[in-house]
């Protein structure tokens, strides 16, 4: 693929990469030799970008080990002081913003624009906001204990927005951390670990063990009081046993077939941005993407005439151009279970709208018609930018098809109708719906699902909640004086 005029520079980056061609792990402050290594490429055009190291469960014990020991200082500090930090960590990513962006373009494949204007800025809002929660936090929640130490796990599609959805409130509350970033995109999290430096933040208080699902079971099984996941169901359900009686907190953040409603009087243009916004954001790879289109029988002619002019219009290309629209697949693995399941999907009777599957690491954005609740592609969730659509009659089927999912993640819904909007959202059984719009995120606003979607929530004060133990002491009330 040709770079055009617009491309970002990325020469910062690549300096930064050449630097250290092998990295370690961020222990106790420190980076420590590189150990077994495993590469790290550039998904748009397969070249090496660094080599990382696969953690053993030795790595994961002095990672524990570090954030162990400084756990009660960290707590100490108070409130106060560790917002500090956290606003200090918020401000050093918002100035290395665009080197950050261009990182995260490389390592993951996702267009320039979206790491730009959307993971790098959500990422810093994610750290002032718990900056704010940590200064408050004696009032907010007196009398309550971190629990000590986090192992956290997260998956490749928002690197290091999931990394700071992980880490902002577990420190803002006292914990410490241990966190493991997916195999395939571990370079931001090891930019961060330098910013973690960079800012004096306490040796212990962040630990980042690179490695691949071995390393994550290792940190399942080791000595932390919990372990927050984000990734697939299949895993977490693994995670789920092996926690089970060990006592450890458990938060699930897990996949997803989302509904996406579109009634009979919704505003069709907007809905049709919502479907961009949706499943043809990050090529798709997103959990609570809206990839289930259900359309109203009456409008579905018109809206699939506006959304194949819209699909025309997308650009798939080089990641670091800004005018791409959808960039590369994050790995072949995930190219390959995406090419395979478009096959199935469409050998059991469904029609791909949109053009064949681009070269290289590269999927082209569609839709799949007519695909009823007996095709494999109405529960698998794609992962991919294909969406499957669906026409219903009346709301009622609408909502049994909108529920006719073992996932409950995010719903959407699109109708000019305030009613019809908030009685839909009623009944479909959703960790979040969207009325009109996709993909709302807000530091204060709790994300998270049901069903296999997971269970737990992040952001906001609830997310704060599932980091704290309620009061360890309570003082029995002097007697009342007769
Ligand atoms: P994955 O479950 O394979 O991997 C996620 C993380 O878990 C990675 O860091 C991986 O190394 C680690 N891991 C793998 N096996 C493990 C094990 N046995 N024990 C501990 N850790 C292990 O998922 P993925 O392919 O990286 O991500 C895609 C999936 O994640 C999709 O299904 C998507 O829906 C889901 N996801 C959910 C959310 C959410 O917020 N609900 C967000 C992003 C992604």
């Amino acid at each position: 693929m040709e770079y055009g005029p617009s491309v970002e520079d990325s020469s910062a980056v690549r300096d930064w990469l050449a630097a250290t061609p092998a990295r370690g792990h961020f222990i106790d402050g420190g980076f420590t030799e590189a150990g077994d290594l495993f590469d790290s490429r550039d998904p748009a055009s397969g070249d090496l970008l660094a080599q990382v190291t696969q953690g053993t469960a030795d790595d994961i014990a002095a990672a524990v080990a570090a954030a162990r020991a400084a756990q009660p200082g960290w707590q100490g500090l108070g409130g106060h002081g560790r917002a500090r930090f956290l606003y200090a960590i918020a401000r050093t990513i918002q100035k290395r913003e665009r080197f950050l962006s261009v990182l995260e373009t490389l390592d993951n494949g996702k267009p320039i624009r979206e790491s730009r204007d959307i993971d790098i800025p959500l990422a810093v809002r994610h750290f002032y906001h718990h900056a704010g929660w940590a200064e408050i936090m004696a009032d907010e929640f007196p009398g309550q204990q971190a629990l000590g130490v986090a192992g956290q796990i997260i998956p490749w599609n928002f690197p290091l927005l999931m990394l700071s959805w992980k880490i902002a409130p577990a420190i803002a509350a006292g914990n410490t951390v241990v966190l493991k970033p997916a195999e395939y995109t571990s370079l931001t999290a090891l930019a961060f670990a330098e910013i973690c430096q960079q800012v004096g933040l306490p040796k212990g208080v962040v630990n980042i063990v690179t490695g691949d699902g071995e390393t994550g079971a290792a940190l399942v099984r080791a000595e932390v009081d919990k372990i927050a996941f984000t990734g697939s169901t299949e895993v977490g359900r693994a995670i789920r046993q092996a926690t089970a009686g060990t006592g450890k907190r458990l938060t699930l953040e897990l996949g997803g077939k989302s509904p996406f409603v579109v009634m009979e009087d919704a505003d069709l243009d907007a809905a049709v941005e919502g479907v961009v916004d949706s499943i043809w954001f990050n090529q798709g790879q997103v959990c609570c993407a809206g990839s289930r289109l259900l359309v109203a029988e009456a409008v579905a002619p018109r809206f699939e005439h506006l959304l194949q002019r819209r699909l025309a219009t997308l650009r798939v290309g080089p990641p670091l151009d800004k005018s791409t629209d959808i960039g590369a697949i994050v790995h072949p693995v995930q190219r390959d279970r995406i090419l395979s399941l478009l096959d199935q999907g469409i050998a059991a009777g469904a029609e791909l709208i949109g053009s064949p599957p681009a070269e290289g690491c590269f999927v082209n954005p569609g839709y799949l018609r007519a695909v009823s609740p007996a095709n494999p592609l109405w529960s698998a969730e794609i992962f991919g930018p294909i969406a499957t659509l669906t026409t219903f009659r009346t709301a009622d089927e609408a909502v049994a098809l909108a529920n006719n999912s073992r996932y409950g993640l995010a719903a959407q819904i699109w109708s000019e109708s305030a009613t019809v909007a908030t009685d839909l959202a009623a009944l479909i059984r959703s960790g979040v719906v969207w009325i009109n719009g996709a993909n709302m995120f807000d530091s204060a606003a709790p994300f998270g699902g049901m069903r296999e979607s997971g269970f737990g929530r992040e952001g906001g004060r609830v997310g704060l909640a599932e980091y704290l133990a309620p009061p360890p002491v309570e003082t029995r009330p002097d007697p009342e004086p007769n």
